[in-house]
């Protein structure tokens, strides 16, 4: 029997989780779900030094608002918790001990001052400091030093660090699912510190520990981390560890120019770079987004079906996603392509779900509806709606009278013989008592042919004083909805001030 999947999305708690974090958790829940396996949320936090209250819960919020479920993590414990590094700090020393111990990692007491001027010394000679096989026995560590060296200056309670003990001149073969087949010669990598003076374990020991006591079989995670892949696969075979599948996600990258998305490209661009509210920054959450919007253009962000279909549920993209498919490019972040998405699933909504959203708008504006009426004024203006936010804009004339005129309308609509002719509808629409759409029409149509008028002598007017502007569904859907009483009224409003 194959193993089972097992994919985890590891985060650092060090600020919201930014879109392309969310894509990376995405695309790790898709594979594990696609393949009946597991998915996990780890949180990084052994760097105190950058750690953000109330991050950790921003990224579980984001997730489940996504809808991105993990199946063990933080607060829902499995067989290989804790899942928060700082809870597991006291397990790491030890893996670090085991790598001294096989030569494969060593004590470095480099103060550092000492570093600092290694560093400055060398860029004062237009070179960069490497800390490796280069020079590492020129420096103060247990490869330099003898035995009992090493050993007072341990008892002394020296600070120290352990670095891993790169190789010389190796060529290392390392595969990655998206990339293929990617070579790297080991005297270009530096002796990366595992284990820091202040007892916790750096990123890259926490990292390759965790995935292996978690068994993770499949590392997915952004470009950002394939230059550290060398020294993983180093570590896993230090460790004598089975290496997992590795994958590496292709950048998200600004809408316009060169450079991955930043922050500062929401902020210029007016478009969320987060998927919940942090302090000043909007969400996608905030700004109207549905969540199922934001899972669909975050997929195509770099995966592609090899079809034509756009439109995904969460379901269908757990069928659908494959690795394989993955993009090696970055992918360009199109923030009116997400307005599009946003639009189509609006659509897909149901008008119930969609007159709850404009209830609770209605209610801020202080207007009165019931459920019913707002269902029916959703199901005529929502077509047009992206954002549940826009029915107001797009509707608004259901609720009350035009407080105003398009005035460029009123020009163009609002003619010598136009009052008289209004006047006359006031007196069709006073005779229908069968105030529905299609009754209105036939009568409506039926008066204009019988006067021998044009339908744009008529109509636009119309719709200029029930509306107050040349926008709006169907006309006569509209004065079936306001009712007759409120359309003679509007008429006759218009009719005595325009
Ligand atoms: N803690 C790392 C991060 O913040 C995780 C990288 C990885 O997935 O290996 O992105």
């Amino acid at each position: 029997m194959s193993q089972k999947v097992r994919v985890r999305f590891a985060p650092s708690p060090t600020g919201p989780l930014h879109i392309g974090g969310l894509r990376t958790a995405l695309f790790n829940y898709l594979f594990a779900k696609k393949n009946g396996g597991d998915f996990i949320l780890r949180i990084e936090d052994t760097d105190q030094n950058r750690f953000v209250d109330g991050a950790e819960q921003y990224i579980i919020e984001a997730l489940n608002w996504c809808g991105i479920s993990f199946d063990e993590g933080p607060d829902k414990e499995g067989a290989v918790g804790s899942y928060r590094q700082s809870e597991r700090k006291d397990l790491y020393k030890n893996y670090a001990l085991e790598l001294i111990e096989k030569g494969k990692a060593y004590y470095a007491f480099d103060t550092a001052e000492t570093l600092d001027y290694h560093r400055k010394d060398h860029e004062s000679k237009g070179k960069t400091f490497i800390y490796n096989w280069h020079n590492r026995l020129k420096l103060t560590n247990s490869l330099s030093l003898s035995k009992k060296q090493v050993a007072d200056k341990l008892n002394a309670g020296e600070p120290y660090v352990i670095r891993f003990k790169s190789p010389e001149n190796e060529e290392i073969h390392l595969n990655d699912i998206i990339r293929g087949q990617i070579s790297i010669d080991s005297s270009t990598l530096d002796d990366k510190v595992l284990f820091k003076s202040d007892g916790m374990p750096t990123y890259h020991l926490a990292n390759i520990v965790d995935d292996h006591l978690m068994k993770i079989t499949h590392v997915i995670r952004g470009e950002e981390w394939l230059p550290s892949l060398a020294l993983h696969n180093l570590l896993y075979n230090a460790f004598g560890w089975d290496t997992p599948e590795f994958a590496h996600l292709p950048l998200i990258m600004k809408p316009v120019g060169k450079g991955k998305l930043s922050k500062r490209d929401g902020e210029k661009g007016g478009f969320p770079v987060f998927p919940l509210t942090w302090n000043q920054s909007e969400g996608y959450r905030e700004a109207g987004f549905f969540p199922e919007a934001v899972v669909n253009f975050l997929a195509l962000l770099g995966w592609n079906p090899g079809t034509e279909q756009e439109i995904f549920s969460l379901e269908e993209l757990v069928n659908t996603f494959s690795l394989e498919r993955v993009n090696k490019s970055g992918a360009r972040f199109d923030p009116e392509k997400n307005n599009w998405y946003n639009q189509q699933w609006l659509q897909k909504k149901s008008n119930d779900d969609l007159a709850a959203l404009f209830a609770s708008d209605l209610e801020k504006r202080n207007i009165s509806s019931t459920k019913e009426y707002t269902t029916q004024v959703v199901s005529l203006i929502k077509e047009r709606a992206t954002f549940a936010k826009d029915f107001w804009e797009l509707g608004d004339y259901f609720f009350q009278a035009p407080q105003s005129y398009n005035e460029k309308a009123v020009k163009k609509q609002w003619k010598e013989g136009t009052p008289k002719i209004m006047a006359a509808i006031v007196e069709v629409l006073q005779n229908i008592t069968d105030f529905d759409s299609p009754i209105i029409e036939e009568a409506v149509k039926g008066w204009i042919a019988e006067q021998e008028l044009s339908f744009g002598k008529v109509m636009p007017p119309l719709r200029l004083v029930l509306v107050g502007d040349m926008k709006g569904p169907h006309i006569f859907d509209i004065m079936h909805l306001i009712g007759k009483k409120e359309s003679v009224n509007r008429i006759e409003t218009a009719i005595a001030q325009l």
